[in-house]
């Protein structure tokens, strides 16, 4: 029998194949469109635990869809598409729950009454599933730390098809490694998190010309090295594609906080000569999310993104020297510190805590570019990225174990496949960065 009739026979209407528009729905993700054998839409933990079992008992990989930002589409298999966990609940406490395929724009909206945030991402439309596993880096995170840092307790189906309560007192271990591990460990159905008040939020966005980039990246610097965590900010170098779009340096800027100081935290970057705008006014959490673009561009990016330990002068100026090329480079610094880097860096599986930015660099080539051209753009990203330690997960689009093994210390590393050895000894949940269970 196929897996989608066992599916069909076990959780009656929730399984669907080629030809269904669920089936379309759960197997498109950011990335692209994979081919699984079967998409299952459950609607509880134990129609979940159903299907895991079902799959994993066929020896089929699962892959697990929340928000469907992810950067890996996949082909065989079951896809578990959490488009029926999408409840958000609020208590007195600011503890907030969340379904496991919500996504952070409807987390943002439901929490503005209450005036509550959550530390996520930028924009609206990625999985609260994805993101808050692989860490979650966004608007909040100089005062907040990453979206794992918030999280306070999960509820999670495992390969066995067991339905279990994770925080720091229930499996703990688990709940170690379920902060930064990706979807390694089982399926989340549910998340709660600690709210913080996100109100009385002023924002800036400021257009820079190309004329002294090294400059304004020192002055970045210079500025986030003095500004209290109430201050985050991202610098994008945004290259030009032709004489319509002259592209140029991007700031953007949110603190918790009043116009008047977000003005004066930075202003040395607002007198620099290179500015060309600067709109500066009142901002609501939801409002800083961004829309995501329609899914992946047709081309080809070449680099990665790493954790900088010390944005030195060296490391800027090898920055300037990655967008300063022939080749469009998109380079974006965001700023970390704060809360991010008071977190020990073995309290959670996402161990990089001392650095001061996360660093990308993407230059843009047709995706038919000959290995040669590859090569040569690739030795001009990799001399910025040679300043970082580490990858975050959740912005690489490559996989396999070099990308694992760099995404981890090795101890952290080794941690985490002991720990899939207990939960998931046969790697069911292999569709992601995977973690290798210790044999
Ligand atoms: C346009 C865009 C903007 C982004 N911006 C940011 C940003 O600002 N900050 C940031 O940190 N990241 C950002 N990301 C990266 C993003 O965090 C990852 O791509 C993430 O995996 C997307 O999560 P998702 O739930 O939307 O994706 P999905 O494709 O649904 O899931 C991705 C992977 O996560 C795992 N997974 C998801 N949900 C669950 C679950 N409930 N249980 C178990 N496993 C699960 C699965 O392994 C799955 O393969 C962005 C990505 C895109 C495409």
């Amino acid at each position: 029998m196929s897996l989608l009739s066992e599916l069909s026979e076990r959780i009656p209407g929730r399984a669907h194949g080629p030809g269904a528009s669920e089936y379309d729905s759960g197997r498109t993700v950011f990335a692209g469109v994979g081919e699984p054998e079967a998409v299952v839409r459950p609607h509880t933990a134990e129609e979940v635990a159903a299907a895991v079992g079902l799959a994993a008992a066929a020896g089929l990989p699962i892959a697990v869809r929340s928000g469907g930002h992810g950067l890996l589409p996949v082909d065989g298999g079951l896809v578990v598409d959490l488009a029926e966990f999408t409840a958000i609940e609020v208590d007195a406490a600011a503890r907030v729950s969340v379904g496991g395929g919500a996504r952070w724009g409807d987390v943002a909206a439901a929490l503005a009454p209450h005036g509550l945030g959550i530390s996520s991402g930028d924009t609206r439309d990625v999985g609260v599933g994805g993101l808050a596993l692989g860490g979650g880096i966004g608007w909040l995170v100089r005062m907040q730390g990453l979206a794992i840092d918030a999280l306070r307790e999960v509820e999670l189906v495992t390969a066995a098809g067991e339905v279990l309560t994770v925080n720091e007192t229930s499996h703990p271990e688990f709940f170690w490694a379920l902060r930064g591990g990706g979807g390694n460990f089982g399926v989340v159905t549910r998340f709660v998190f600690q709210a913080v008040p996100a109100d009385g939020l002023v924002a800036a966005h400021v257009g820079f010309d190309r004329s002294d980039v090294p400059a304004l990246l020192r002055a970045w610097r210079d500025v986030m090295r003095a500004s209290p965590d109430e201050l985050n900010s991202s610098l994008m170098l945004v290259p030009p594609f032709g004489p319509e779009m002259p592209g140029g340096p991007q700031l953007g800027a949110a603190l918790q906080g009043s116009e008047a100081r977000l003005r004066e935290l930075l202003a040395p970057l607002l007198e620099l000569p290179s500015v060309t705008e600067a709109k500066i006014g009142p901002s609501t959490y939801g409002e800083l999310l961004e829309d995501a673009p329609p899914g992946r561009p047709p081309f080809r990016f070449v680099g990665g993104n790493g954790f900088v330990p010390e944005l030195s002068d060296a490391a800027l100026d090898a920055v300037a020297a990655a967008y300063d090329r022939e080749v469009p480079t998109m380079v974006l610094l965001r700023a970390l510190g704060g809360a991010f880097s008071r977190v020990a860096p073995d309290a959670t599986a996402i161990a990089f805590r001392d650095a001061e930015a996360l660093l990308i660099v993407n230059a843009v080539v047709a995706a038919d570019a000959p290995p040669e051209l590859i090569t040569a753009v690739e030795a001009g990203s990799d001399a910025a990225l040679a300043f970082t330690s580490g990858v975050y997960g959740n912005f690489s689009a490559e996989y396999g174990d070099g990308v694992t093994a760099a995404m981890y210390p090795p101890a952290t590393l080794e941690r985490l496949r002991r720990i899939k050895a207990q939960v998931d000894p046969g790697n069911v949940f292999r569709r992601n960065h995977n973690i290798a269970p210790t044999s």
